[in-house]
């Protein structure tokens, strides 16, 4: 397929166009060979005009939570109004271990096979901002083939929740009913990133959850108070909802608390501003990550880094000044 033929695909394709297309994409997308990044890149700019009219919805919690099960029923959910429905995950693990906490069972057995769905399973190699941009990109490809609800997952271990956070218009993060487990996200900045929280598994001890769900939107308020200027304003409470994903319950009062948010960013002009903002973090971040990897991989660098390094190791030379050195040799 030439890559003309892709955007074809993808763009005005028939459903099983658009599938084999949008596979090409992400294969191309994903691969490290130089004329395929050059091809993905030429790809990835003409898709752009077609981009960017879906809901961006991160999810994320730890695993365990139930969030393949709350995917699979809000997904089902939203395809019978009429939705097409694409989930991306990030896992890091899949990058540090070679395993994967998200993809080693069979999930979303229904929804999998749906023909308004499309699931991706994380790209299994590379730093986490290596495979946050994949994602990313492919965030983009089911948004140009129509996807106009994009999930993307991450587990709840790692840098990974910032990823997602930053590249999705609302972030919610999945709860168990007991107490303490918010303790938890909040001591790790987790909390203060989420827009909307879930306590799953409401139905196994309804009183915890409604103990929880106090909880944990107490501690949102005072973290709008201290915590992210995005919440705890006029822009946004950041709600907390109980949920059983297992018997569908509370799937239509979370879709209604997305639109809701949905709405109001709209009309107040966030959403634009926030997409703004990450697109151009997105930007900064990839330079950041891409000069760093040239200068390790420059000669002169690569040469003097080990003893520089050693030097800086035994105290003979000032951390900034190795910094300063090496720097000047890059240039
Ligand atoms: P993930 O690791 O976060 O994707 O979690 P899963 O969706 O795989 O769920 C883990 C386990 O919790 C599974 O056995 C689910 O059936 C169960 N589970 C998920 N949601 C609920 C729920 O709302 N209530 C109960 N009782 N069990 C649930």
């Amino acid at each position: 397929m030439t890559p003309e033929q892709i955007l074809a695909g993808i763009v005005q394709g028939t459903s099983a166009a658009q599938r084999r297309a949008m596979a090409k994409a992400i294969t191309l997308l994903e691969s490290t060979r130089a004329d395929h990044r050059t091809q993905a890149d030429a790809l990835l700019t003409a898709l752009l005009p077609h981009t960017g009219r879906s809901l961006r919805l991160g999810i994320s919690g730890v695993p365990g939570v139930g969030k393949s099960t709350f995917i699979e029923a809000l997904g089902l959910h939203l395809i019978a109004q009429g939705h097409r429905v694409a989930v991306l995950a990030i896992d890091p693990s899949s990058s540090v271990s070679g395993g994967s906490i998200l993809g080693d069972k069979t999930r979303m057995e229904h929804l999998s096979v749906h023909e308004s769905a499309y699931i991706r399973p994380s790209p299994s190699s590379g730093t986490l901002g290596g495979v946050a941009e994949k994602t990313r990109e492919a965030m983009l490809v089911c948004e140009a083939a129509g996807y106009d609800v994009v999930i993307v997952e991450t587990v709840g271990v790692g840098q990974s929740e910032t990823a997602v956070h930053g590249m999705t218009d609302m972030f919610c993060l999945l709860q168990l009913p007991n107490a303490g487990d918010d303790l938890q996200a909040i001591k790790k900045g987790v909390m203060e990133l989420a827009d909307l929280v879930v306590i799953n598994k409401a139905d196994i001890d309804p009183d915890a959850a409604t103990r929880a769900r106090a909880q944990i939107t107490s501690s949102l308020r005072l973290l709008g108070m201290h915590g992210n200027p995005e919440h705890g304003s006029a822009f946004w409470q950041p709600q907390v909802i109980q949920m059983s994903a297992l018997h569908g319950q509370g799937v239509d009062s979370f879709w209604a608390a997305v639109s809701q948010y949905r709405d109001l960013q709209t009309a107040n002009g966030r959403l634009g501003v926030r997409r703004q903002q990450q697109a151009r973090a997105w930007m900064w971040e990839r330079i950041d990550a891409g000069l760093k990897q040239r200068f390790r991989e420059h000669p002169k660098v690569r040469e003097a880094l080990e003893s520089t390094g050693r030097a800086v190791i035994e105290g003979r030379l000032p951390a900034s000044t190795a910094a300063r050195q090496l720097l000047e040799l890059f240039d």
